[in-house]
């Protein structure tokens, strides 16, 4: 009798194979991110949320086949960007949201964030840094109830005392308290391990490190190193024992160089990088995310009264505007560059403004959108899986209206956005 089911679950199993549906997606023009290059009219075969191959020409569809019709769009893998932050956006006078708003306010407006997000075309973020929320918003996306991309969460930041990511930063004595490693502050390599571990038992996928001050933290300082070099190496070495990779927040020259010798794989911003970093970057293997919308952006909010306290406004002021020229130069020099935003600082869903300043800062179009596609799965240690349009890989597939290598704009014109093999946007218009 037993036998006998199982060779009934056999046929069962073999009925639902061949019935299975395979989409078609007959492509106009694809972007190969692998070699950097065009290749015209192709087919692209998905079955279940994988690319089952990539053929020359347009393939005729079985009789239980779809056709997507791309023919006149340009393709190209899911956009990844490095660092995002879903819980919040900017607005006038939002220090004060630290008081006002709970946790399931954030959680709401997280999820719009989330599907303005992978409405413009990235299906994959790394979140680097919020209050826990990110992990939840994470965790919903994962189980298909709420639409947005594929995250890679940090959980909350860890800083030191005082630092960019000290939550407590701005309040009043009597509401501040003294928060420790497990809500993301630390002092010396031992607590280092502890807060590494709580984000480990928190379910982070990434650690994020807070190396020197930040702009729109409520305190002083914007750039100066906040880490010893003992204390990221305690960091990366607990991180390790995880899997966990190390983002680096860091905008001065001194603390960049202590995270880049502490070991961190990405230096996130990296504005005063000068030569000795940028030689120090190439040694290491080191990415740079740079975040160029976010230096502008917030060069341009400040310039607005009352948008940002008295302690953001001059760093916003001092600090955004290097963001370019350092990108230029650094690019120049040939230090790995992945695409990176700090979307929230600046409105969710303009992250493709990136690929604009990114060119104007001399970086050609296909490099930008590698840098947005291969070399974002390479930092992530995710490239048999994501990053490219290959047999075999994650079908993560989008397009755009027009030729983004002669016209880099029309990265704002997605209109059409697959993840894991499901459509989310066709005709420029959400369908899930
Ligand atoms: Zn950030």
């Amino acid at each position: 009798m037993r036998t006998k089911s199982f060779f009934f679950f056999l046929l069962l199993l073999t009925a639902l194979q061949v019935t299975a549906q395979r989409t078609l997606i007959h492509c106009g023009k694809l972007i190969d991110t692998k070699d950097g290059k065009v290749v015209s009219n192709v087919t692209i075969i998905v079955q279940g949320n994988l690319i089952a191959d990539v053929v020359n020409g347009f393939t005729t569809p079985a009789a239980n086949d779809k056709v997507i019709d791309l023919k006149n769009k340009t393709v190209m893998p899911g956009l990844m960007d490095m660092h995002v932050h879903l819980e919040s956006e900017t607005k006038r006078g939002a220090a004060a949201d630290r008081f006002t708003m709970n946790p399931p306010d954030l959680a709401f407006q997280s999820t719009v964030y989330a599907r303005v997000t992978l409405m413009a075309g990235f299906t994959t973020v790394r979140d680097l840094g919020g209050s826990g929320v990110n992990l939840s918003l994470r965790n919903s996306i994962n189980r298909g109830i709420v639409v947005g991309p594929r995250i890679f969460s940090a959980g909350k930041s860890i800083a030191t005392t005082g630092g960019h990511a000290d939550p407590t930063n701005g309040y009043s004595k009597a509401l501040m308290g003294d928060p420790g490693p497990a809500e993301g502050v630390i002092n010396g390599p031992e607590e280092a391990y502890h807060a590494v571990r709580q984000r480990y038992k928190d379910g982070s996928d990434v650690i994020k490190i807070t190396a020197t001050g930040g702009v729109l933290s409520q305190a002083k300082d914007g750039s100066s190193p906040q880490f010893t070099v003992e204390e990221v190496k305690a960091i990366v070495t607990a991180a390790k024992d995880y899997g966990f990779i190390v983002a680096a927040h860091a905008h001065g020259a001194e603390g960049i160089k202590r995270a880049i010798k502490g070991g961190v794989t990405s230096i996130e911003h990296g504005t005063y990088l000068d030569d000795e970093g940028i030689a120090l970057a190439k040694e290491h293997g080191t990415w740079l995310v740079p975040t160029i919308t976010a230096g502008k952006s917030t060069a341009d909010s400040a310039k607005i009264p009352g948008y940002y306290t008295d302690v953001v406004t001059p760093k916003a002021l001092a600090v955004g505007p290097h963001i370019q020229n350092t990108f230029a130069k650094a690019y120049k020099a040939g230090v790995k560059i992945a695409f990176g935003t700090d979307a929230g600082v600046f409105a969710h869903g303009k992250n493709w403004m990136e690929f604009v300043y990114m060119t104007e800062a001399g970086m050609p179009a296909m490099e930008a959108i590698q840098s947005a596609t291969k070399n974002g799965a390479m930092l992530m240690n995710m490239w048999d899986k994501l990053g490219s349009i290959e047999k075999g890989k994650i079908a993560d597939i989008i397009a755009v209206d027009g030729d983004p290598l002669t016209d880099i704009n029309v990265m704002g014109k997605v209109v059409f956005v697959m993840k894991e093999g499901k459509v989310f946007k066709k005709d420029g218009v959400q369908v899930l």
